[in-house]
């Protein structure tokens, strides 16, 4: 039976290198994005010349009625299969100092990190539940952790992800599902070159960073799955840094 994996945000950056892991590690890729149809083919080339597959899967993660859709669609097309590991990595920022954030600006990145969490997790663990088996990766961030200046909306829904994987790990503790939060540091993608933009000091000054670089995808890549292997059997509830020590 193959097993298969959901990866959100996975056309670009941490979740793309995310996919191409789970893909070595034997899964079969449902890889979502929202709209770079370009960078999702390009992430379904790297998988496939890895070896593994994957088929594209666009929605908007903030949008339940379209996420239900290609889920429906892909179920009907799977009547004996389930979705055995779902990674939440879909992710934006809209960065100001909340003096002069906009409503806008708020609900967007609350729609996106924190409900999009809800409406994917919501409607996939209900096919875990029934096989008793599953693996919930939620992509947490440091600033959920720590704060950072310019991002009061993207820490809340961040802190938030942290509180629903500690709960949701000891609700579905007996079912043979683990949910754990992965949460990473500065690492070098796109997001993170677009704060660059934004907060040049902030973002350039590698010397906040003890070990004086950025991270790379890959590296969360390789955290993620380990903790989908069956290695991390008694891994649950846990939010596991991956920062260079900046924590
Ligand atoms: P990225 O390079 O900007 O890539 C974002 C990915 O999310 C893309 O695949 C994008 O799809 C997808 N996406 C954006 N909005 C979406 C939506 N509404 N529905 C579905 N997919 C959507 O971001 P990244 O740096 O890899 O970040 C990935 C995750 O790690 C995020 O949750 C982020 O908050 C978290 N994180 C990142 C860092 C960092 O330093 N990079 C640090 C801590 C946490 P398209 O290609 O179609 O736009």
């Amino acid at each position: 039976m193959k097993r298969y994996a959901l990866v959100t945000g996975a056309s670009r950056g941490i979740g793309r290198a995310i996919a191409i892991e789970l893909a070595k590690d034997g899964c079969s890729i449902l890889l979502n994005y929202k709209s770079n149809h370009a960078a999702a083919e390009e992430a379904k080339r790297l998988i496939e010349e890895a070896g593994g597959e994957a088929e594209l899967m666009p929605f908007d993660v903030s949008q339940p009625d379209a996420i239900n859709a290609a889920l429906d669609k892909w179920f009907a097309a799977h009547p004996d299969d389930y979705i055995d590991v779902l990674v939440n990595n879909a992710g934006i920022v809209d960065d100001e100092i909340m003096l002069i954030m906009e409503p806008e600006q708020w609900h967007r990145v609350i729609d996106v990190n924190l409900n999009g969490f809800f409406y994917c997790t919501r409607r996939v663990i209900e096919g875990m539940v029934e096989n008793h088996h599953g693996r919930v990766v939620n992509i947490a961030s440091i600033s959920g952790q720590a704060g950072n200046v310019g991002q009061v909306n993207y820490a809340a829904a961040k802190s938030a992800i942290i509180g629903a994987t500690k709960t949701l790990a000891k609700e579905l503790a007996t079912k043979h599902i683990t949910v754990n939060a992965v949460s990473p540091g500065a690492i070098e993608t796109d997001m993170v070159r677009a704060s660059e933009e934004y907060m040049p000091e902030r973002m350039r000054n590698i010397n906040n960073i003890p070990m004086r670089r950025l991270g790379k995808p890959e590296e969360v890549a390789y955290l993620v799955s380990f903790l989908c292997s069956n290695w991390a059997d008694y891994i649950s509830g846990q939010v596991i840094g991956i920062n260079g020590a900046a924590l």
